[in-house]
């Protein structure tokens, strides 16, 4: 393979329709040849190697190119390449053309005896283009020697000045220059033509290897180019996707994809030994972060089909993302982006980096296994979530409850407590703000803490252990749904209440109980379940993450939510609106009327 020519030079673009990712532009100035609109100067910005100076040469070749005929072939503005003039451009042998690179040659010396040539007329086609290199280079002195050419060159001469530092340029220049942003070409756009390049030169190539070295390139073609020379040759031309990582020294995908997996999994030990594993292998930590952030931002972006496309990688590689990514709920990887910027941020300052990254990771671990609240307050909401600590407000009161919108009343009493307790997963879940509670001392109610399975922060590490699956992400089911609600009726309710019921028909009080007491369809498609004590209340709470996705799913309403109400042994439930609750509760403890008048509260009902 010694005698493989550098890419960058033989692929090089000897067209306008060649030069790869920059349409718009060669588009622009085709157009300009064809209409005779050509600008004195023309000013190309951009980063490294992405055609600026391809372009400068292919445009001072074809407007000298001897074979271009507009009258007759108005749309083919390319040069002929067999020209006289053309071939002495592809010789570099034209004294059409003069490149200064200003980086090297920024004195006013430079620039005086490139003045000077301007006053000579080409004898070869019609003009002599001048590229200036680098032009953000020029001492100041040799600026303004070259401004006076500028302002009045001849007919015949053009100046192409390219620079990848457009804000340093002078506003005296910027004004007379035609101005051409020139784009980072894209990973795809590299990686096609890297794959022209391969099988035109017969180099065995994997897609996966030459997206990496497009990614590697950062949007420069030359780049690409010649990283993909210089891997040709080491690799004996055998371009496969390890032979690529291990020599770019960049960090696998299959690290990232490990590491996420390991986050669902609870699994920090070895979490921690493939952190280790990559610092072992000489990986800077930064490197390693900004490579998890990247690997995080592409499963979020991979969770929707509208959005894979901006995935910048092979096809393979977008394949296993979108598998991987409904593993995870955007409300995870929002947070675990967070953790990883946070700990980026904080990267360089810290005394100690690597603690500072396996600290990160182990929030991360404990995110995905549910340990860690991924909603914090300020979540956006909509979002969909993966866990919610229903609220769970447990207060002696007179039956029946009263529910004002936002408030609840609660109020103490002797007999049988009525507590109630909402399954509710939605961000403005917290509704139930109790706004006043009179109770005596001696009554001081027990606020029951229990998490419902699969709905909260609370889940214990046991709990955890029996459904882990259900525990990654209870509301998987949900997600993009949220805001499905079918219409559904009190006879599909029960139906799938009674189908419910089959599967704990082991817990006889229990199902005796819901059997007995049918399920009300309240408000809001709240599905309201009676039971008669704490401990039925208890373990049907375990139950009903389960009862409400089915009710969801079967009923295709995904708004349904469920709350459970212990009610007195012998009572039937009936609907009742919040008006009669009210006035309920007033009989039973006048002091409620009082407190309600004292406070000047009114009912919204
Ligand atoms: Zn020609």
């Amino acid at each position: 393979m010694e005698n493989f020519i550098v890419s960058a030079r033989k692929y090089r673009p000897a067209t306008f329709d060649s030069i790869v990712g920059q349409q718009t532009i060669t588009n622009t100035l085709k157009n300009a040849i064809k209409n005779h609109h050509l600008a004195q100067a023309y000013l190309f910005t951009g980063p490294r190697g992405v055609g600026k100076t391809t372009a400068a040469r292919i445009f001072a070749k074809t407007i000298n190119c001897l074979n271009i005929d507009l009258e007759k072939n108005p749309d083919l503005i390319e040069p002929c390449n067999t020209c006289e003039s053309c071939q002495s451009f592809s010789q570099n042998a034209s004294f059409n053309i003069m490149e200064l690179d200003a980086a090297s040659n920024n004195s006013v010396d430079d620039i005086r005896r490139l003045v000077e040539q301007v006053r000579i007329p080409p004898q070869v086609g019609k003009y002599k283009v001048y590229i200036i290199d680098e032009v953000h280079m020029l001492s100041t002195q040799a600026f303004n020697a070259f401004l006076k050419t500028l302002e009045e060159p001849p007919s015949y001469v053009k100046f192409i000045l390219a620079t990848t530092e457009k804000h340093k340029i002078i506003p005296t220049i910027l004004s007379r220059c035609q101005v051409f942003d020139f784009k980072r070409i894209s990973v795809e756009d590299i990686a096609k033509y890297l794959r022209f390049v391969a099988d035109s030169e017969h180099v065995q190539a994997e897609d996966e290897a030459l997206h990496l070295i497009a990614l590697k390139a950062d949007g420069g073609m030359r780049d690409a180019l010649s990283i993909f020379d210089q891997l040709v040759s080491y690799t004996n031309a055998n371009v496969s996707y390890q032979n690529v990582v291990e020599n770019l020294h960049v960090l696998d995908y299959d690290y990232f994809f490990q590491i996420s997996d390991l986050f669902l999994s609870s699994d920090i030990t070895s979490v921690l030994l493939v952190l280790n594993d990559i610092i072992e292998r000489g990986f800077d930590g930064q490197h390693f972060l900004i490579g998890l952030g990247e690997h995080l931002r592409n499963l979020l972006i991979s969770r929707d089909v509208k959005t894979i496309d901006l995935l910048e990688t092979s096809a393979s590689i977008k394949q296993r993302y979108y598998e991987n990514a409904n593993k995870f709920s955007s409300a995870f990887l929002l947070k675990a982006l967070d953790i990883n910027t946070q700990c980026d941020v904080n990267y360089k300052t810290s005394n100690n980096k690597r603690l500072l990254i396996e600290l990160s990771l182990m929030q991360m671990v404990a995110l995905g296994s549910g340990l860690l609240d991924p909603v914090s307050k300020e979540s956006a909401p909509g979002l969909p979530l993966t866990k919610k600590t229903p609220k769970i407000e447990s207060v002696p009161q007179k039956a029946p409850a009263v529910e004002m919108p936002q408030v609840q009343v609660n109020e103490p009493v002797k007999e049988t407590p009525i507590k109630e307790q909402v399954a509710n997963k939605e961000p403005e879940a917290s509704t139930e703000t109790p706004l006043t509670e009179t109770k005596k001392p001696e009554e001081s109610p027990t606020r029951i803490q229990r998490v419902p399975k699969g709905m909260g922060l609370g889940v214990s590490i046991k709990a955890e252990e029996n459904s882990k699956s259900e525990e990654i992400n209870p509301d998987a089911y949900m997600l993009g749904k949220e805001d499905i609600a079918d219409d559904f009726t009190q006879e599909d309710v029960d139906k799938i209440c009674d189908e419910f019921l089959e599967g704990i028909k082991n817990q006889q009080s229990l199902y005796a109980t819901l059997k007995s007491n049918k399920a009300l369809i309240l408000e809001d498609a709240v599905v309201q379940l009676h039971v008669y004590n704490e401990a039925q209340r208890s373990a049907l709470s375990d139950k009903l993450f389960e009862l409400v996705k089915s009710l969801r799913v079967k009923l295709n309403n995904y708004k349904i939510k469920a709350t459970i109400k212990i009610i007195e042994n012998g009572k039937t439930m009936k609907a009742s609106t919040p008006i009669e609750r009210y006035n309920a509760m007033t009989e039973k403890n006048p002091n409620l009327k009082k407190l309600t008048d004292n406070l000047n509260l009114e009912l919204e009902f």
